[in-house]
């Protein structure tokens, strides 16, 4: 357990049972508990392939509850004078299942929708249906987006329009008179307070979206030449998802309150103030700013921190304190999904049984093999660095005499061998040490086992390849035993970037993780965890590998120690993926048809066997993308 650091990274969600399995508390600590296992054998009984989406809806619920009530305590406590519309910035995740629990679980707390796009906002207009519950509506507009927020304010929603660049405000107020409906509002400003990590280009005066403090102004003469005052309604800043640092969600409220407050001077009827998302998720576990993957507070902390400084700021400033709404995204579903897998082999640099069988001197072995044998046996801990140097000259010097054609392929076979035993011994050696000599200090990093994983990182976890960012891998059993394999994590597709070479191990990063030896003919399950945020969503096809299978597990009422299986969701079948970049099914399979009869006619195949081997192919066609029957 130790290695994984369930406990720091899980919020409380995951922990390791007695038989070494994998279990999920989806209703938080101390609830009840669902075996990972059971969940992976349930998927084996419907024959669902790996790898395997796994929502936990009580995880995403107990999300929702618990981002809203702690607002709610917090204001209580304050005495603050607001109250805290959250709303869900569904390009997070769109899944209608998605959505519709969030709504769900949020419904006692007024919870809403954020929407950046039409596609969105159609959505949004569909699902959001509560009159109090807030609607945001971000991103560039043009005409039909902006038609399309009005028709919502005609259904009595309250639908706030954010005027991102300046020229929407003009084009909003027109389209209103026209419809003859009052828009809400919403003005985004670019802060000058940055957000540090991976997303900080969301803020500052470059920022692709809102206005400038000089534009602010602006758009206060707009609205007041046209008498249309009363529309603003909602101040929003968003300074950038996965906040690190504490220090800056304080920076930005500041910055942000003191905005509402002037603007509320200059005549301005604001009662929302939206801090947009930005809420971190501690990928890691470490609790410390110290990896952009984690954060250096809890929801708590950062709660009363928004509350204790829009009310100090408004105090201050002797105006009335607005309700509070947040974007969060990330923090409300990256708990609730993870992706299942299986992994099928490793590749292992100088397997034990390769090693062992070099390790036999033969009589008539050359010198160049006898010498690298001789150093291999000297190594030591003294002699680390000069081994390690003569071992690697020594097996250049091997190369350079095969491609004189002086030595033979199995010579040079053995002196790689003899190479990696060496590197094996070093890394043997160096383990646990912290002053290593610098040629060796990357061995086991180089020289780990690649574990192949049945998935796509394209498909299932897109931001470890765009931006190394973290996510928890871990076993889903034998987590009893001592993992004794360093290993980096290789997928299936035909991309050498789609591999996993980053990991949460203690309380740390790693190059590597420790898995368990695989065994013969033994399924080894790994988890892929807190995949709920923009991976469900963002993932491409890359190599044609489709959207995964998909299971929606819950907590059963009647006993709290069960589970049950709610909705199975198919993955694309590679019928579905082909049809998406334009291929005609039925015609490919006519195609190979018609190669098939040729070689029937021509009496290189039997009748029986080209209707059997086109079935074969079509068969292929209807089912998965990913690797089956391993
Ligand atoms: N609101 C806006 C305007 C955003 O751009 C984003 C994402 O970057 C979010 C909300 C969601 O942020 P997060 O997932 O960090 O909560």
């Amino acid at each position: 357990a130790q290695y994984y650091n369930v406990t720091g990274w899980g919020a409380g969600f995951f922990s390791i049972n007695e038989k070494g399995h994998m279990v999920v508390h989806p209703m938080g600590p101390g609830g009840p508990t669902i075996d990972v296992m059971d969940v992976v054998e349930d998927i084996q009984e419907r024959r669902l392939g790996f790898p395997c989406v796994v929502r936990f809806q009580d995880v995403l619920r107990a999300r929702v509850k618990s981002i809203n009530e702690t607002f709610g305590r917090a204001i209580a406590e304050l005495g603050y004078g607001g109250r805290y519309y959250g709303v869900f910035p569904i390009k997070v995740n769109q899944m209608r299942e998605v959505v519709e629990e969030v709504l769900d679980a949020g419904a006692p707390y007024h919870y809403g929708l954020e929407a950046g796009s039409k596609g969105e906002l159609l959505i949004v207009l569909a699902m959001n249906t509560d009159p109090e519950a807030i609607t945001v509506c971000n991103g560039y507009k043009d005409e039909e987006f902006l038609r399309l927020a009005l028709l919502g304010r005609k259904l009595g929603r309250k639908i706030v329009v954010v005027i991102e660049k300046l020229s929407e405000l003009p084009h909003l107020l027109r389209l209103s008179d026209e419809m003859q409906v009052e828009p809400m509002i919403g003005l985004r400003v670019k802060l000058t307070t940055k957000g540090t990590g991976k997303w900080e280009g969301s803020s500052g005066d470059f920022a692709k979206f809102g206005l400038t403090v000089p534009e602010l102004i602006d758009a206060v003469r707009i609205l007041k030449e046209k008498g249309r005052e009363s529309c603003a309604r909602l101040l929003h800043f968003h300074v950038g998802s996965q906040l690190t640092e504490i220090r800056v969600v304080k920076d930005a409220v500041n910055e942000g309150a003191r905005v509402y407050a002037k603007l509320r001077k200059m005549g301005l009827p604001i009662d929302y103030f939206d801090m947009g998302g930005g809420l971190g998720v501690d990928y890691v576990g470490s609790h410390s700013a110290g990896f952009s993957s984690s954060m250096n507070y809890t929801l708590e902390e950062y709660v009363s921190d928004v509350v204790y400084n829009v009310q100090r700021i408004c105090k201050d400033e002797e105006v009335p304190e607005p309700n509070i709404v947040s974007e969060s995204g990330r923090a409300i579903t990256a708990h609730h999904a993870c992706v299942l897998m299986n992994v099928f082999g490793s590749i292992e640099i100088g397997s034990p049984e390769e090693i062992a069988l070099a390790s036999q001197p033969r009589p008539d072995e050359p010198d160049v093999v006898r010498e690298m044998r001789e150093i291999v046996d000297s190594l030591s801990p003294r002699n680390k660095a000069e081994a390690y140097h003569d071992a690697a000259a020594k097996k250049e010097e091997a190369l350079q005499m095969f491609k004189l054609g002086i030595l033979g392929l199995e010579e040079r076979a053995l002196v790689e061998t003899l190479f990696w035993k060496l590197c094996h011994g070093l890394v043997a050696l160096n383990r646990g040490k912290k002053r290593l000599p610098r040629d060796t200090r990357d061995l086991g990093d180089k020289i780990a086992d690649q574990y192949m994983a049945n998935f796509s990182l394209f498909q299932s976890a897109p931001d470890h390849w765009a931006f190394d960012q973290l996510f928890p891998v871990v076993p889903l059993h034998r987590l009893g035993e001592a993992p004794t394999r360093d290993c980096t994590i290789v997928d299936i597709t035909c991309d050498s970037d789609g591999k996993i070479e980053q990991f949460i191990e203690g309380e740390g990063v790693d190059e590597t993780l420790s898995l368990h030896p695989l065994r013969n003919g033994e399924p080894y399950f790994i988890g892929l965890f807190m995949t709920g945020a923009y991976q469900d969503v963002m993932g491409d096809m890359h190599n044609l590998f489709g959207r995964v299978n998909e299971v929606h597990v819950f907590v059963d009422d009647e006993d709290p120690e069960d589970f049950y299986i709610e909705e199975v969701i198919p993955g694309d079948t590679v019928k579905d993926v082909l049809a998406s970049v334009q291929y005609d099914t039925p015609d490919l399979a006519r195609r190979v048809k018609g190669a098939l009869d040729q070689r029937v006619k021509e009496g290189v195949l039997r009748p029986k066997e080209g209707v059997q081997l086109q079935d074969f192919y079509e068969s292929v066609m209807r089912g998965y993308t990913y690797l089956s029957g391993l």
